[in-house]
């Protein structure tokens, strides 16, 4: 499936800066600031903050009802601060969701050097840093802060806008106007003209709802008129400090079902929007999750934070018992210096995920929720050959182009890998200090943990059925269990008793992990050591060591070939660990059996249930006018939603695909970009289907 991801070029993305003697930093290569040298935040606030008026419109807000607010260039992310700060001050019962893009990063060491100079910022400097990517790469970065989103998108700015716009095949849906207002923030216009582009400023009047505000520190003229005729009543105001002037208005244009997007920036999104689905109205917001695993309770804890009232069926007594079911699961993923769909994936949901479960990890126990046991330890990803020890460093290579790669990842000798892990380590290899590993259970409880979740234990869902406007989950004797606006199925591979989702090709994968006691030499083990198997730091006297890869099988019993395997790869990875356990004296068989469920392309299915046999109908409409553009309603089971197969990456993929999935159903900006997001979407294995069998429709692309 062709996708067109950012993937950077591998020349250096980052900003080059340079700083004056009062510490502050200067773009070399724009020769312009990043903000006024005699007071930056008393700049944005005159440029941005007061001009959009957010102090009177954020308590304005309904409660739950977001504000968007989009910039073109983050820089430092001052701007953002200042608007988080407003925010914070408003008390607003709304939520607020900050939207910038950046094309050459700033790193972390820089941002905090750029920002240190305010100290009524502090607080929010440290969350900033805390939060920021430890590697910026291109696409889409989600930010999370106590209910304020920050979605920073490393690219170019047209790229980033036509992500926003792609996301909402806007000409579809009155709604998807959804941006609130606008900070142009891209150095001067005679400097870097790209920022102030046509078709830039077409896609921001296209993204705005009516009244929307844009605030921006320049008055030229051009760019004056081109707002204007886009339908801003643009105003000059007096500039800061010694600039003479800047400008701001409000969106007074057409109404939304009367704007069209100009041919200059449609000719870019006409591709057939076989993703595009209509859900159900906002107030729509009792879901049902079927499932109790890593994946329902991050989607559970995700929809309970929007202020969705979530229901939990799952049919054993305790969450986690099957997939999810290990005592130790290592959060970590395999990724390539090849912008690859997988790899980007894979990219975008460790990042996400090491911040997620470390705020998790620090708000645990401030809030009282049930403990949640995990260490992020570090995970070593032992290169196995002369080939693989060349591809990491492609890999680093690759990342180089962001900045500094070492707090996400180093490349690393035996020798220092033996003195981050704590054990005798022969080979070369990746070292992910931000990485480790989690006890599954205790995260999915932790995550369960709030007021608007309520889990029903012993509820085995045997059909899901449209009644009216509403879902019912039924059992086995026909018993409706619960009945809900939305339903996600989040029951791996038992998603194939449903009739909705029978046909999805979720393919059963069989794993063993092993069981052994720790020795006085394996207790120095510090991190997760991966290489042909995996082994985790002891816990509770014991190391879990795993695991068997057998697909389309779903037997469950030990098997002692299996657990021979286990050690075997435990010896080829680490000959003197595996001396040092006594693998001998292990009684026959420990360990633990359960079933990953993946797909055919191994990434996972995150989206509306699609009823194929209306999809192939629908589209096939498009080989009389290959342009044509049809919407999908009706191709989609309205208020259904999937997300499954996340293979043996469940504690990595989780947290993103259920920010995911919570966007999709509130009809928001994705938080992985477009691309992603229409990679995930579980029709894509029946448009590629389309297209294999020669669909006369060359407008249907994967
Ligand atoms: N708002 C920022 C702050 O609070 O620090 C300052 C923004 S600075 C004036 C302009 C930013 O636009 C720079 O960080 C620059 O790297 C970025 N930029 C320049 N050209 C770009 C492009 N084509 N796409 C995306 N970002 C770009």
């Amino acid at each position: 499936m062709s996708q067109e991801l950012p993937s950077g070029d591998n020349t250096q993305q980052v900003a080059d800066i340079q700083w004056n003697e009062e510490r502050q930093p200067i773009c070399q290569r724009f020769d312009d600031v990043y903000f006024s040298t005699d007071d930056g935040l008393e700049e944005t606030r005159h440029n941005f903050i007061r001009p959009s008026r957010l102090a009177e419109r954020f308590p304005a807000l309904n409660k739950d009802e977001v504000f968007r607010v989009g910039e073109t260039g983050f820089g430092t992310g001052l701007s953002f601060l200042a608007c988080w700060q407003v925010w914070q001050q408003s008390n607003s019962p709304g939520r607020l969701e900050f939207y910038s893009v950046e094309k050459y990063p700033l790193d972390r060491t820089q941002l905090k050097k750029a920002l240190v100079q305010w100290p009524e910022l502090a607080g929010m400097v440290e969350a900033l840093w805390e939060s920021y990517p430890s590697v910026p790469a291109a696409g889409w970065h989600r930010l999370e802060f106590n209910g304020v989103v920050l979605q920073l998108f490393i690219g170019d700015v047209l790229d980033g806008l036509l992500e926003l716009c792609r996301t909402k095949h806007l000409r579809f849906l009155e709604q998807n106007r959804q941006f609130d207002a606008w900070f142009l923030d891209g150095f001067a216009p005679a400097k870097n003209p790209d920022m102030w582009r046509e078709d830039v400023l077409e896609c921001i009047t296209q993204l705005s709802r009516r009244q929307a505000t844009v605030a921006t520190f320049t008055a030229v003229s051009a760019v004056r008129k081109s707002l204007q005729a886009r339908g801003f009543d643009m105003k000059k105001a007096s500039g800061f400090g010694l600039k003479r002037e800047m400008m701001a208005g409000d969106f007074t244009g057409p109404p939304n079902e009367e704007r069209s997007w100009p041919s200059s920036v449609f000719s870019k999104l006409n591709e057939a929007p076989w993703d595009l689905q209509i859900n159900p109205t906002e107030t729509q917001r009792q879901v049902c999750i079927i499932g109790g695993g890593i994946a329902a309770s991050c989607n559970a804890r995700a929809l309970a934070e929007a202020g969705y009232s979530v229901t939990i069926l799952e049919r054993h007594k305790t969450l986690a018992q099957e997939g999810s079911g290990n005592p130790q699961g290592v959060l970590y993923a395999k990724l390539s210096h090849r912008p690859e769909t997988l790899s980007q994936f894979n990219l975008h949901c460790l990042l996400y995920a090491q911040r997620f479960y470390r705020a998790l990890l620090n708000n645990t126990g401030a809030n009282n929720e049930r403990s949640f046991e995990a260490e992020l330890c570090g995970v070593v990803q032992l290169a196995q050959s002369e080939k693989q020890y060349a591809q990491q460093g492609q890999l680093l290579d690759y990342l180089a182009q962001y900045g500094p790669t070492e707090d996400f990842v180093q490349r690393l000798p035996a020798e220092e890998l033996s003195r981050v892990s704590g054990i005798d380590i022969d080979k070369p290899g990746l070292y992910f200090p931000d990485a480790g590993w989690l006890n599954p259970a205790s995260a999915c409880e932790a995550l369960c943990q709030h007021p608007n979740i309520e889990i029903r234990f012993e509820q085995e869902v045997e059909n899901v059925m449209r009644k009216g406007e509403l879902w019912q989950c039924l059992d086995a004797s026909g018993q409706i269990l619960n009945t809900s606006h939305l339903v996600v199925i989040a029951n791996a591979n038992d998603a194939k008793r449903f009739q909705q989702s029978a046909e999805l090709p979720l393919k059963p994968v069989r794993g063993q992990v092993s069981y052994i006691e720790a020795s006085a030499g394996s207790e120095k083990l510090q991190t997760v050591v991966c290489g042909r198997g995996y082994i985790a730091p002891e816990r509770n006297g014991q190391h879990c060591l795993g695991a068997s890869f057998n697909l389309h099988e779903r037997t469950l019993d030990l098997r002692l070939e299996e657990q021979q395997s286990n050690f075997q790869h435990l010896q080829d990875d680490c000959p003197s660990l595996f001396s040092a356990l006594n693998t001998e004296d292990e009684p026959a068989l420990r360990g633990r059996v359960a079933l990953r469920c993946t797909s055919p392309d191994y990434l996972p299915l995150v989206g509306p249930v699609h009823d194929a046999a209306a999809m192939q109908e629908r589209f096939a409409l498009l080989s009389h006018n290959a342009k044509a553009t049809i919407p999908t309603p009706g191709c989609y089971h309205e208020g259904l939603y999937i997300s499954v197969a996340y293979g043996s990456r469940g504690l990595c993929y989780a947290p993103l695909a259920a920010a995911e999935l919570l966007s999709q159903i509130q009809q928001a900006p994705s938080p992985m970009g477009a691309m992603l997001r229409k990679a995930l979407n579980p029709a894509r294995f029946t448009i590629r289907d389309m297209i294999r069998r020669k669909s006369p429709n060359p407008a249907v692309k994967a």
